[in-house]
């Protein structure tokens, strides 16, 4: 069994999705779990819309583009344009009651921008289905992903493991996973922190003690740099641990440090 994560470049259009497809059911032998980021572009866009809503300012414009991003993507993928539209109405209503109140509380902010991935696993699994691959998408908290509290800056329960595990071996073909995103027992949706896809990936890999994690995201590697600040950054070809974890907690986006 081993773990795909694709983080937002990856699932960023149709063609990539495309790819995506190709590259998961190329490896349908060895039992892949995929755990997905949404849509490049669309989490930094979930928090603007409620920066505006509480300005009182046009979130409305930044909704709709939000909105036509994924149209675009499930007409060139030839899927129904209204597959994700009761999610898209629930985020519209979420947001129309933030800017009537002019509040977002942290728990209501991670409900907010948990809409990213909820959408981007629907789209993935319906594009598989139509490509002939069994795929059901999944929401992380409903197999098994529950966390603390810490809104923003989740960390999973003791016992995760055997939640997952048992959550997982009720999922029909090739499970699509929501990353960066949870929830605590009260029910409540928490996100993991920026970037944290990773980190559900890992999760979902050390529940299932898989024989492999892929981070699948734009650059072909770990580099010695931030290939987009230094230029003549290398690839790495081994990294312990340690150094991997060093590298990540000083900042380098390539995987979320607590991966
Ligand atoms: P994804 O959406 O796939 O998770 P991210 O943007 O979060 O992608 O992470 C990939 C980006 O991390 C690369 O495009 C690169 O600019 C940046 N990055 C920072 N430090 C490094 C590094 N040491 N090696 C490789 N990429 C790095
Ligand atoms: N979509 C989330 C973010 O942009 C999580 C991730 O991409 O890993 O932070
Ligand atoms: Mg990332």
């Amino acid at each position: 069994m081993i773990v795909l994560k694709f983080g937002g470049t990856s699932v960023g259009g149709a063609e990539p999705i495309q790819r995506v497809g190709k590259i998961i059911a190329g490896c349908l032998d060895r039992s892949p779990v995929i755990v997905s980021s949404a849509v490049g572009g669309v989490t930094n866009r979930l928090f603007r819309i409620v920066e505006k809503a509480l300005a009182n300012d046009d979130w409305k414009t930044e909704y709709d583009e939000l909105v036509s991003v994924h149209k675009q993507i499930l007409s060139q993928l030839k899927l129904s344009v209204d597959l994700v539209d009761s999610l898209l109405q629930e985020l519209a209503e979420l947001v129309h009651g933030i800017a009537l109140i002019r509040e977002c509380t942290p728990r209501t902010n991670d409900y907010l921008v948990s809409f990213g991935e909820r959408l981007a696993v629907r789209i993935l699994a319906a594009h598989l289905r139509e490509a002939g691959v069994e795929a059901t998408a999944c929401d992380s908290f409903d197999v098994g992903l529950v966390t603390d509290s810490r809104y923003g800056a989740a960390r999973p329960v003791e016992d995760v493991d055997d939640r997952i595990k048992k959550a997982l071996q009720g999922v029909a073909g090739v499970p699509i996973i929501t990353g960066y995103i949870g929830k605590d027992s009260d029910g409540n949706i928490t996100t993991l922190g920026r970037g944290g896809s990773d980190y559900s990936a890992a999760i979902f890999g050390a529940a299932l003690d898989a024989e492999e994690i892929q981070i699948w995201t734009d650059v072909d590697g770990v580099m010695s740099a931030d290939p987009r600040i230094v230029d003549g950054a290398r690839f790495l070809e081994k990294l312990s641990f340690a150094e991997a974890a060093e590298l990540a907690f000083y900042g380098a986006k390539v995987i979320h440090p607590a991966t």
